[in-house]
C-alpha cells in the first residue's frame, strides 16, 4: 500500500530514538491505555477537535453544515458524529479556528519528501526517522513500504510500538527497522486487561521473538502511580530482561500533557486527579534496574 493515514509529522524530535529525528504519527491503535497522551491517535478515522475556549457561539458552523449535524448542547455547538461526513465546512467557516481536522491521508511519495528534507540533520546527529502513533503496525502495508524506501536511502529507522500486533507483521518489517522502541506497560495480565483493554501475552511473545532475531530494542516503561509503579511489576520486568536482550530501558513518568485533548474529542479521561510519580520513586525504580546490570534512563 502506498498511502496511509497519519495525524502528525514532528520535526527535530529528540525523545524518539537517537539523534535528531522526524517522528511520523500513524492514526489508529488497537489499545486504550488510560493514560494515553495521544487520544487522537486511537481512532483509525479522521476526527474533528473542538476548542471551546475559542468558540464565540456565533452559529456559523451550524448554518454551514450540510448534514444538519451540529446542535447547541450545554451552550456550545456539538457535532453528532453519526451524521457528520467530515466535509470540513465547519472547520473552514469557523472565524475563530475553534475546530481542527485530525488525520491526513498521505502517499509514500509525499511522506518520503517530508522525511528527506532533514537528512542533513540525521547525518550530523546520528538520527533518522521514527514511526509512532497510535500503533504503526496497524497499517503494516504502508509502514513496510515506507520503511523500505527509507532504508534504500540509508536513513536510520525506528518503530515505536505497543507490541500488540500479529507476529507476522513484525516479521515482515523487522529487517528494515534499525531500532524498536517497545512498550512494556503492565506485567500482570488482569491489570493489563483493565487499564489497557487487552491481554499482554502477544506483547510479551513478540518482544521475545524480536530479541531472538537479534533486533535492537529500547524497552519503554510508562510509570503511573498505583497502576504500575509497584515492585511486583518492576521485578517481573527485570525477570523478563533476563531472557530478552534490550539495549536500554527508558522509564517514562506519567504526565498530564494530552489531558485537554480528551475534552476536545469528547472522550472520557479516566485519570483526572492523577499526579506524576515522585522523583524519589522514579529513582528507586531506576536503582532496581541498575542493580540488575540493566542500562536505564529516566525519560525518553
Ligand atoms: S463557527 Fe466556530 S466560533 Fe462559531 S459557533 Fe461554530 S465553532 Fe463556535
Ligand atoms: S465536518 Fe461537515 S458534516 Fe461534519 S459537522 Fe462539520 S460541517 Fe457538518
Amino acid at each position: 500500500m502506498t498511502s496511509g493515514t497519519i495525524f502528525n509529522i514532528q520535526k527535530y524530535s529528540i525523545h524518539d530514538g537517537p539523534g535528531i529525528r522526524t517522528t511520523v504519527f500513524f492514526k489508529g491503535c488497537p489499545l486504550k491505555c488510560w493514560w494515553c497522551h495521544n487520544p487522537e491517535s486511537q481512532n483509525t478515522n479522521h476526527e474533528i477537535m473542538f476548542f471551546e475556549e475559542r468558540c464565540t457561539v456565533c452559529g456559523k458552523c451550524i448554518k454551514k453544515c450540510p448534514q444538519n449535524a451540529i446542535k447547541i448542547n450545554n451552550n456550545f455547538p456539538e457535532i453528532d458524529k453519526f451524521k457528520c461526513t467530515l466535509c470540513e465546512k465547519c472547520v473552514d467557516f469557523c472565524p475563530n479556528n475553534a475546530r481542527e481536522h485530525v488525520g491526513r491521508n498521505i502517499t509514500s511519495n509525499e511522506l518520503i519528501k517530508e522525511i528527506v528534507k532533514d537528512e542533513v540533520f540525521y547525518e550530523q546527529s546520528g538520527g533518522g526517522v521514527t514511526f509512532s502513533g497510535g500503533e504503526p503496525l496497524m497499517q503494516v502495508d504502508f509502514l513496510d513500504h515506507i520503511l523500505k524506501r527509507c532504508k534504500d536511502r540509508g536513513i536510520h529507522t525506528a518503530v515505536d510500538t505497543s507490541g500488540y500486533a500479529p507476529w507476522k507483521s513484525f516479521e515482515r518489517i523487522a529487517s528494515k527497522v534499525d531500532l524498536f522502541l517497545y512498550d512494556i506497560k503492565i506485567m500482570d495480565n488482569e491489570k493489563h486487561k483493565k487499564y489497557i483493554g487487552a491481554e499482554n501475552d502477544i506483547i510479551l511473545k513478540n518482544i521475545e521473538n524480536l530479541s531472538n532475531m537479534g533486533c535492537n530494542i529500547y524497552l519503554r516503561m510508562p510509570i503511573i502511580k498505583e497502576i504500575n509503579d509497584d515492585n511486583d511489576h518492576i521485578e517481573k520486568t527485570i525477570k523478563l530482561l533476563s531472557i530478552i536482550n534490550v539495549e536500554q530501558v527508558n522509564l517514562l513518568p506519567y504526565h498530564k500533557i494530552g489531558m485537554d485533548k480528551y475534552r476536545r474529542l469528547k472522550m472520557n479521561y479516566k485519570l483526572s486527579g492523577m499526579e506524576k510519580p515522585s522523583d524519589e520513586r522514579m529513582e528507586e525504580i531506576s536503582q532496581k534496574f541498575k542493580k540488575a546490570g540493566i542500562k536505564i534512563k529516566i525519560g525518553g
